[in-house]
C-alpha cells in the first residue's frame, strides 16, 4: 500500500520533471524563434533603409531628370511654355523666335567668317 503510493507520488513527479523539461524546451525555442526574427526584422529595417535611400535618390534623378525635361524652353528667346507642344508652336510661329534664329544665324556666320 505504502509502497504503491510511493511508486504513484514517483511517477507523478517524473510527469512533472517531463513536463518543465518540455515547457523549458518550448520555451528556448521560442527564445531562439524570437531571436531569429529580431535579427530578421533588424535586417528587413536595414534593407527598407537602403531601398528608402535608392528611392531616394532615383527620385533626386528624377527630379533632375524633370528639369532637363522641361525643355518647354526656348533657349533662343529666353521664354518659358507650359508644355512641348507649345513649345513646338512657338518654334514654328512666333516672329520672336524667326527672328531671334535669324540673329543667331547672322551671329553663327559672322564667327564662322572670322574664324
Ligand atoms: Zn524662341
Amino acid at each position: 500500500m505504502r509502497k504503491e503510493e510511493d511508486l504513484v507520488r514517483k511517477r507523478m513527479e517524473k510527469a512533472a520533471k517531463a513536463k518543465r523539461k518540455q515547457e523549458l524546451a518550448a520555451a528556448a525555442l521560442k527564445r531562439k524563434q524570437e531571436s531569429i526574427e529580431n535579427k530578421l526584422r533588424r535586417k528587413l529595417a536595414a534593407l527598407e533603409k537602403t531601398a528608402l535611400g535608392a528611392t531616394a535618390t532615383s527620385d533626386a534623378s528624377k527630379a533632375g531628370k524633370s528639369g532637363k525635361r522641361s525643355a518647354s524652353i526656348c533657349y533662343l528667346c529666353r521664354k518659358k511654355f507650359k508644355s512641348e507642344a507649345m513649345l513646338l508652336r512657338h518654334n514654328a510661329e512666333s516672329a520672336l523666335h524667326k527672328e531671334n534664329l535669324r540673329k543667331k544665324a547672322a551671329a553663327e556666320a559672322q564667327t564662322e567668317h572670322s574664324n
